[in-house]
């Protein structure tokens, strides 16, 4: 199999190619450096029929046999790791090591979610009755989704949807859809036809399939602006929704830390894959004591940090993923230049027509600076001063997001006393970014709508179904 040509969409357990095209740029460059099929409305109806008609037989299928093709799909997938994360590098711009890191995780994911089943639960097994609760699958599962983790996200929804029985269309974001249409090829070998659909396209697929009757469910990773979109769009013949969205996240940083040990995890906790990862650390709120010091070993780390092309030897942090984004980012930093706010750089970047942006520490803006209040996804953290815990913790949860968020102390229990006052899905205490297939993964507020991973998750791509037996 060639990963660096022959992109094509998976319709029906057969190779499809778009009736038009969409250029694919690699955002080291700016420039296109492939295309991916547009997939048309008649190309996406077959695609719902083929995952109709597979249904049938999928969700009949032993519990046992889909999860054993779900663990041969992660299985294929650790195979080609370093194909596809040579193809990563390329389209999404992280350096290939990490990519890697996604493409492998991805892969446990699907063994991971492969070994895991729904309960059965009994109510009541008496002479007059027998009262059973059992999880059947859905029908035809939408998945879209986003470009910042394309790889393990789509794996995040392929794997507890199948396994659930439920069959898939699944859409990457028009800005990576490469890796996951080489890994709908890969999986055709694996799946039944029509139970893993993969199509691809512009702007336009995402609402024609959101608003596609065939389907009884979406899964949606994206921006809270177009999750609100999805629902509504959902609610014309009341789909089921999930809706993984954005965040802004605070990690608050008590005085008794040891700057030098937490000062690279809290680094990296804001900036991995150039900070667009939806539970980075998007506020940093420091203790006054520490304050100067963690600043001061931040900027440090900035400075010493490479940004470049992820092909190249070295690069930490690759560019930001598309033009779009891209210019959302710089407008929020001319923003806070034009308020007059401190901005702290590190490391030059290349001067090359890629979607590079220097790693920005914002010294203490006000809490009302647009820097502060919304999600920058991209690589400008506010560092923001505080001395008291109760004002502290009010002004993390001062958010209509609640994605994760994060204490750091070298006292455990009074860290772990304040994370539990933070109103979000997912709060870490002296580490970040953490998060396991076992483990529910849910967006608290705005920042979604059910849970990812998990039995929860699992139970998402199912509904519960009472039998009551007269004896
Ligand atoms: P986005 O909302 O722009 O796009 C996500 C996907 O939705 C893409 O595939 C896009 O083509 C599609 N889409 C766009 N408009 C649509 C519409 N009207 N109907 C249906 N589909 C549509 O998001 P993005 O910019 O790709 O991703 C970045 C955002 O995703 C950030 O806000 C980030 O925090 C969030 N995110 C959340 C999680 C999570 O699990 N909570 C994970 C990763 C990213």
């Amino acid at each position: 199999m060639n990963f660096a040509a022959d992109y094509l969409m998976t319709i029906d357990g057969r190779a499809v190619a778009g009736e038009a095209v969409v250029d694919v740029i690699n955002p080291a460059t700016g420039q296109p450096f492939a295309t991916a099929p547009d997939c048309s409305k008649a190309q996406l109806d077959l695609a719902v029929a083929a995952a109709q008609s597979a249904f049938k037989s999928w969700r009949r299928a032993p519990l046992a046999e889909r999860q054993a093709l779900v663990d041969r799909a992660g299985d294929l997938l650790l195979e080609h790791v370093d194909e596809v994360a040579r193809l990563f590098t390329r389209e999404q711009g992280r350096p290939v090591d990490l990519a890697k890191t996604e493409i492998t995780r991805g892969a446990m994911w699907m063994k991971a979610v492969a070994q895991m089943s729904p309960p059965v639960h009994v109510a009541e097994d008496s002479d007059a009755q027998f009262i059973e609760t059992r999880y059947v699958p859905l029908g035809v599962v939408c998945a879209i989704a986003p470009w910042n983790a394309p790889v393990s996200l789509a794996m995040w929804k392929i794997a507890p949807a199948l396994v659930a029985g439920n069959t898939m269309v699944l859409k990457p974001s028009p800005f990576t859809p490469l890796c996951t249409l080489k890994i709908g090829e890969l999986f055709r070998d694996v799946f039944p036809p029509g139970v893993l659909n993969v199509v691809s396209g512009g702007d336009d697929l995402g609402p024609m399939m959101t608003s596609h009757p065939g389907f009884a469910k979406i899964s949606f990773t994206g921006s809270s602006a177009t999750g609100k979109r999805v629902m509504a769009s959902a609610a014309k013949d009341l789909k089921r929704v999930s809706l993984e969205l954005g965040g802004n996240d605070a990690a608050i940083v008590l005085p008794d830390v040891d700057l030098d040990a937490v000062a690279p995890k809290i680094f990296f906790g804001a900036f991995y894959n150039s900070a667009q990862i939806c539970v980075a650390t998007k506020r940093l709120y420091v203790h006054e004591d520490v304050y100067d010091g963690l600043r001061d070993r931040l900027a440090a780390i900035a400075a010493s940090t490479k940004v470049g092309d992820g092909s190249e030897q070295g690069t930490v942090l690759g560019p930001i993923q598309n033009k779009r984004q891209y210019d959302r980012v710089m407008a929020l930093l001319d923003d806070a230049k034009a308020s007059g706010l401190t901005l702290i750089q590190g490391a030059t970047v290349p001067d090359n027509g890629g979607y590079f942006v220097p790693v920005t520490i914002v010294d203490d803006p006000p809490e009302d600076a647009r820097v502060v209040q919304e999600e920058a996804f991209g690589p400008i953290l506010p560092l923001l001063k505080f001395s008291d815990i109760d004002d502290v913790i009010a002004r993390a949860n001062a958010s209509d997001y609640g994605l994760g968020g994060a204490v750091w102390s070298a006292d455990t229990d009074a860290a772990v006393a304040i994370a539990r006052q933070i109103e979000t899905g997912t709060v870490w205490v002296n580490q970040n970014l953490n998060l396991r297939p076992d483990t529910p993964f849910a967006g608290h507020k705005q920042s979604g709508l059910g849970v990812e991973n998990g039995i929860e998750g699992l139970l998402e791509y199912m509904a519960p179904q009472a039998l009551y037996v007269a004896r």
